[in-house]
């Protein structure tokens, strides 16, 4: 008979933690996606520069799920991924070009570019509240992921998923140093970033709301020489791209709220039109001319 001591079984158990702490760095929960504290600084960021329609609007959309925050909606899309959603989250671009082609890089629509036009859409059309509030998820989530540098990344490798190194003394992936890693290494909490960002100057780049170009720019990052790191990442490489990341962030979150609102003023610009219309046409009632004689 075998039997194990107390204190061999409590070794035993501190090694499988470690060993499930390893996998889930490995694995990265979060490892499609910024973390979650990259979404919410940029939802954060986000709010702070909603016009007072669209906050009322964002608001009210909120509302119909108690408790729910612009932030606190920012992770639901991955959340909530299937296979047939989690495609939305990115774009791959050959290696050799970072020029959007909607044929060969979104082929159906299957691609982050097409979500983001279609969700945004949605947000500025007269469609009922519960698919606005969906599209507002979407949007808040997906304007995030686009500017992460490894959403537009290349196929081969995975958006940076199958480069393996060594960071902070752990093994990690490069896509989950991008999604989660950098900003950790800044070692502030949400507040403190997000008062960073919004500290910062919103640059002209930051009017373009085309979703293809901010998918270009996030490209030609990763087509950086330098951008793939050695086995190690040194502290230069962060660094290096640290300010990067939160040129990203702050980008992202600009380029969010200016969304939100041009939607929002859309949408309430139709229904104003749609109200003054009904108001100004007379009912049309077909009149015979042999009535009016009767
Ligand atoms: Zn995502």
């Amino acid at each position: 008979m075998f039997l194990i001591s107390g204190a061999l079984r409590s070794t035993l158990a501190w090694w499988r933690s470690l060993l499930l702490l390893a996998l889930s760095l490995l694995t990265g929960a979060n490892a499609w996606s910024w973390g979650a504290q990259g979404h919410e600084v940029i939802a954060a960021v986000a709010w702070q520069r909603l016009t007072p329609p669209a906050r009322q609007e964002v608001s009210r959309l909120l509302a119909l799920e108690p408790g729910q925050t612009l932030v606190s909606i920012s992770t639901w899309a991955d959340e909530h991924r299937s296979p047939a959603t989690g495609v939305w989250h990115y774009v791959n671009f050959p290696r050799s070009s970072c020029n959007y082609t909607a044929a060969r890089d979104c082929p159906d629509g299957r691609c982050v570019v097409a979500a983001i036009t279609h969700q945004r859409a949605i947000l500025a059309s007269q469609a009922d509240d519960a698919q606005r509030l969906k599209a507002l998820k979407y949007l808040v989530h997906l304007v995030g992921d686009v500017h992460q540098p490894l959403h537009a990344g290349y196929q081969d490798d995975r958006g940076g998923n199958r480069f393996q190194l060594q960071a902070w003394m752990h093994a990690r992936n490069l896509h989950a140093v991008w999604d989660s890693g950098l900003l950790r290494s800044m070692d502030l909490d949400n507040d403190a970033i997000a008062s960073r960002l919004e500290a910062m100057p919103v640059v002209s780049q930051a009017l373009d709301l085309e979703p293809a170009h901010m998918a270009e720019e996030s490209c030609r990052i990763v087509a950086q020489t330098g951008f793939y790191p050695g086995a190690d990442l040194n502290a230069a490489y962060a660094q290096r791209f640290t300010p990067v990341l939160r040129q990203r962030l702050a980008l992202a979150a600009a380029r969010l709220a200016a969304m939100l609102n041009a939607a929002i003023a859309q949408s309430q610009g139709e229904q104003n039109r749609s109200a003054i219309a009904s108001l100004s046409m007379p009912p049309l009632i077909p009149v015979n001319p042999l009535d009016r004689e009767k």
